[in-house]
């Protein structure tokens, strides 16, 4: 397959794909964990503080995911979920986590490996473009506060779009922006079944970034890097 004669334009999804979040992610929930469990002088352990704030921010996005809450409802009701479990409902506001976490998270600037290098080599012969569920807002502070803002010509969220990955209707509407048929279409992305099953369904061509090979399919193209896009592009 040649995907350098047939692809002509190409998405990104942004969280853990070009943007890094997880390591953002863990910046952000630090500073929240300093000045609102420490300063109040909560002893719990910031470890198990980040483990608890996971596990419910990745059941809320599942439940995002199955169209059963918001992303706005998510936000706080992860926070909430977590200072709950940990028993400090009464000493710390969840609303007040939230806001500082999203502050915080959305000014940092850690990239994935090799990111601003792969959109430099493609953006002279692609057009590119971001697809990415989440707030609006939010994602474009964290493309401008990580300087890649200005590589795209079409930048797709899920509330701007109506429906959230893997809803066929948001995968529709970034190929009618993109003014390019499916085959002609390229999805760089980070999640097997919402970014490359979905993608692959609608005739896009998916690319699932998997840098602990966690996947097993040999029916789609991976990589476990971005670097390695040069090999396809
Ligand atoms: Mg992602």
């Amino acid at each position: 397959m040649d995907l350098r004669k047939r692809i002509r334009f190409i998405y990104f999804d942004l969280d853990n794909t070009l943007w890094d979040f997880k390591k953002n992610t863990i910046i952000a929930l630090k500073k929240v964990y300093n000045e609102k469990i420490i300063k109040n002088n909560i002893k719990i352990d910031f470890n198990y503080f980040k483990e608890v704030y996971t596990d419910r921010n990745e059941e809320h996005w599942r439940a995002f995911e199955r169209g059963e809450t918001t992303v706005q409802e998510l936000r706080v009701s992860r926070f909430d979920k977590t200072i709950q479990d940990l028993s400090i409902g009464d000493r710390v506001e969840a609303e007040d986590l939230n806001k500082l976490y999203i502050d915080t998270l959305v000014s940092l600037k850690n990239l994935m490996n090799n990111a601003k290098l792969i959109l430099d080599y493609l953006r002279p012969d692609y057009e590119l473009g971001i697809l990415t569920n989440g707030h609006k807002e939010e994602q474009y502070k964290k493309m401008n506060s990580s300087g890649i803002f200005d590589y795209f010509s079409v930048i797709i969220t899920s509330d701007g779009a109506g429906a959230s990955k893997p809803n066929p209707k948001i995968y529709r509407d970034a190929i009618e922006k993109s003014g390019y048929n499916p085959e002609e279409i390229a999805f760089v992305g980070d999640d097997y079944v919402v970014d490359t099953l979905a993608a692959n369904r609608e005739g896009i061509t998916g690319i699932l970034l998997d840098p602990k090979n966690n996947i097993e399919d040999n029916n789609i193209i991976k990589i476990s890097d971005l670097i390695e896009l040069k090999e396809f592009f």
